[in-house]
């Protein structure tokens, strides 16, 4: 089987989005896994994405533990 777009022999599938790739079409490795040109776009943002969400999770729940720290807190520094 051949890349429809540069004519080569696939060598391997997008971990993102199931497209053969040749060797051409990769744009990142990790590993033994490989990633087309557009995927590589989105798994930056996802992990930024999902760092920002953890980042917030834990910020909810540290208040939702402790609230009447955080709330006591927060009146400490508004006088
Ligand atoms: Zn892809
Ligand atoms: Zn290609």
């Amino acid at each position: 089987m051949r890349c429809q777009q540069h004519s080569k022999d696939i060598v391997a599938v997008c971990q993102w989005c199931g497209k053969q790739l040749c060797k051409l079409c990769i744009k990142k490795t990790n590993g033994k896994k490989a990633y087309c040109t557009q995927c590589v776009g989105h798994i930056g943002d996802l992990v930024q994405k999902k760092q920002v969400e953890i980042i917030k999770r834990e910020d909810e729940l540290e208040k939702k533990n402790r609230p009447n720290e955080y709330f006591n807190f927060s009146a400490l520094k508004r006088p």
